[in-house]
């Protein structure tokens, strides 16, 4: 029997954009002509049903993200905010983080957002240069970047953190290295930087199956990702995460969450959450979820994660922190097993060819990712699936 663990962590799907990138496989549809209002009623019973069924004692991280948060008029995030603190036990140091796009952050919703408890917002800018911005379908321009990023200093928020993309079609190294110049003269404490995945149901998949995305070649790519980590280095930025740098203390709290692989609710529709050993997806289309929330939580499916599962996710999430795996957390997580017993042979394999280090501390055996490891994430990840089944 798992023991009750009450989600510490919320997240919360607002899943509307001013239109569709052309690689986003996300739940999010284009806002024109969308019932807002209804989808926030929607997502309030959602809110009261959730902490009906897994009552919360704190939480201490909020997440809202989409589709793009930023849509919502300064009222609706207003009203929207409010409902959030109403139902749940937000702690007083909670990392409150909403997701926005360049170009849709006035000076008025920036201060709904902070007067509603918002303290970290992050930016999808993806790229500083306009003629790739445009390539990929985004809507924003790099003057949108700049203003918004001044609008959010205007009105007193510090910690900062933007997206930026590498991978995309026509991009090469001395366009990301210009972008990530150019993000490191924001001097922002935190920058995500990924790579593009081509995900089906995609515009750019259909590119792809006719041979039309002049992708870089790997190698390119690769590069593109040694040049990044350097340059962030080189600026003070600990790799914390496979994709993400921060200054000391401003790692993102919320995410952490999801590599330790412990609970969070998900709300919203598309949303995923996690406790008590079971996964949930809800219903991914708008007038779905607002009929099925009217009577009941708007789950598409609900399914218990075995414990083998729970395991490879363990290693696989936790691999992608720095700071790697501790034996004690997966006994924590799975008292009736030892890390090196059940996963012992895929470690020392891993061990052997250089790509995860095994170290000592405080009474700990801690397992992470080295330099050569980093690199080859997927390789190191994909190896802890399907062991002992
Ligand atoms: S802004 Fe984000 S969520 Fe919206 S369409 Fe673009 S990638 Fe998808």
């Amino acid at each position: 029997m798992i023991e009750n663990d009450a989600p510490k962590a919320l997240y919360i799907h607002i899943p509307f954009c001013t239109n569709k990138c052309h690689y986003c496989d996300f739940t999010s549809y284009v806002l024109k002509g969308q019932p807002v209002d209804q989808y926030l009623d929607a997502l309030e019973q959602e809110m009261i049903r959730t902490i009906e069924t897994l009552p919360p004692s704190r939480i201490e991280t909020v997440f809202v993200g989409g589709g793009t948060p930023t849509v919502l008029t300064p009222p609706q995030m207003g009203r929207f905010l409010n409902s959030v603190r109403k139902h749940f036990p937000i702690v007083e140091n909670a990392e409150f983080t909403i997701e926005a796009n360049p170009g849709t952050t006035d000076i008025d919703k920036l201060q709904a957002m902070r007067d509603g408890g918002v303290n970290r917002i992050s930016f999808g800018v993806q790229s500083f240069d306009n003629g790739l911005l445009e390539k990929i379908g985004r809507i924003h321009n790099v003057d949108d970047v700049y203003r918004s990023i001044e609008n959010a200093r205007k009105v007193g928020f510090d910690n900062l953190s933007i997206d930026l993309m590498f991978g995309l079609p026509g991009q090469t190294l001395t366009h990301l290295s210009d972008s990530v110049d150019r993000a490191m003269e924001l001097g922002l404490p935190h920058y995500s930087i990924y790579s593009l995945k081509v995900e089906e149901n995609t515009l750019f998949h259909k590119l792809y199956e006719r041979n039309e995305l002049p992708l870089p070649p790997e190698e390119e790519e690769f590069n593109m990702f040694l040049l990044l980590m350097e340059k962030l280095e080189k600026n003070g930025y600990a790799h914390y995460e496979i994709s993400n740098f921060a200054k000391p203390g401003f790692e993102g709290r919320h995410n952490s969450t999801y590599w330790r692989n412990e609970a969070y609710y998900g709300l919203g529709a598309g949303a995923h959450g996690y406790s008590n050993r079971t996964r949930h997806v809800n219903l991914k289309g708008i007038t779905p979820y607002i009929d099925a929330s009217t009577e009941k939580l708007p789950r598409l499916e609900t399914f218990d994660v075995s414990e083998q599962e729970a395991m490879e996710d363990f290693m696989m999430v936790g691999l992608r922190l720095r700071e790697g795996v501790k034996s004690s957390n997966f006994a924590k997580q799975f008292p009736e097993h030892k890390l090196e017993v059940f996963f012992g042979s895929v470690i020392d394999k891993l061990l052997q060819n250089g790509l995860l280090e095994r170290l000592e501390i405080e009474d700990d055996t801690v397992y992470r990712l080295t330099n050569q490891g980093v690199l080859l994430g997927n390789e190191v990840f994909g190896a802890f699936i399907g062991i002992n089944r």
